[in-house]
């Protein structure tokens, strides 16, 4: 199945409409490792729909939040998004924002192990970890 059809359905199954404009954003947020705020995407969604608006975006934001496909991260009064499926750590620079994955296959072992013990099923596998980036640091 390809991945349209595939968020086409995610979308069905889970009693949502399925629209153009919910379809560019999901696609958008899916290839970003940016974990881009809404308005950052509003600005990359309306080039393709120019008659979108924001509250389109959070709608939709709030949907793939619902069915697992997104993760929140709020710091500083920001919501950004973070639709990187794997286990991974999220080093967030609290200087420039700057957020960056690291998928390191340690990670998979430790969740493993601990959600294992305590039998425990995971719906967010993602640890921010706060800091400064290399670039603030200089
Ligand atoms: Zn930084
Ligand atoms: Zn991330």
């Amino acid at each position: 199945m390809s991945l349209d059809k595939k968020l086409v359905e995610t979308f069905r199954v889970n009693g949502y409409r399925v629209t153009p404009q919910r379809i560019t954003i999901t696609q958008m947020i899916l290839k970003s490792r940016e974990h881009p705020t809404a308005e950052q995407l509003y600005e990359q969604v309306v080039k393709i729909h120019p008659t979108i608006s924001l509250s389109t975006i959070y709608n939709t934001l709030k949907i793939l939040k619902g069915i697992n496909i997104l993760n929140e991260i709020s710091h500083n009064d920001m919501r950004r998004f973070d639709a990187n499926p794997n286990p991974h750590v999220n080093l967030v620079c609290e200087i420039c924002g700057k957020i960056t994955d690291v998928e390191e296959p340690a990670l998979y072992d430790l969740l493993e192990q601990v959600t294992n013990q305590q039998i425990f099923t995971i719906t967010n596998n993602h640890i921010n970890v706060y800091g400064m980036c290399k670039y603030c640091k200089k």
